[in-house]
């Protein structure tokens, strides 16, 4: 079965959002396959977001990943990438659909509370970027 990267930013940790995230994600039927709870250094957080190194935003999401804990996770099911992003809503807030998680517990787009990879290759890359798996970048 599919598997896809999930991550609590830390304004949800911060929160106290872990808790529902993760039932969130139970509820719909996904299986939970790895937890973890760690701070984001410098170097991994331009890794994970590299191909929006050219945006403006750049420094203020970096700024933002590594203020504080993440909890990472890898979560498996039939179209584990498309659902977990169904579950997320949109990027922005302000679009994302009430019962969307971003759409409840998120107002701003620059703490967005959660991310959720966006292709099956981005799923295998931030795994192994934070479970320490093999992946080819
Ligand atoms: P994520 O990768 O976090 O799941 P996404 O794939 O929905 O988000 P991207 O376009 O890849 O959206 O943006 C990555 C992250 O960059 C967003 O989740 C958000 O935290 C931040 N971001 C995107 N656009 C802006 C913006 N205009 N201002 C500030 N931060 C932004």
């Amino acid at each position: 079965q599919e598997q896809t990267f999930v991550m609590v930013k830390p304004d949800g940790v911060l929160r106290g959002l872990i808790g529902a995230i993760v039932s969130r994600f139970e509820q719909k039927g996904f299986k939970l396959a790895a937890i973890e709870i760690l701070t984001i250094d410098r170097a991994l957080a331009e890794r994970h977001y590299g191909e929006l190194r050219a945006k403006p935003f750049f420094g203020e999401l970096v700024a933002y990943l590594t203020s504080g804990p993440v909890c990472a996770m890898i979560w498996q099911g039939l179209h584990a990438v498309e659902n977990a992003r169904a579950l997320i809503g949109k990027t922005n807030p302000v679009e994302a659909a009430p019962g969307t998680i971003r759409g409840d517990f998120a107002m701003d787009i620059a703490g967005n509370i959660v991310h959720g990879s966006d292709s099956a290759a981005s799923a295998e890359r931030e795994i192994g970027l934070f479970f320490g798996r093999t992946a080819d970048d």
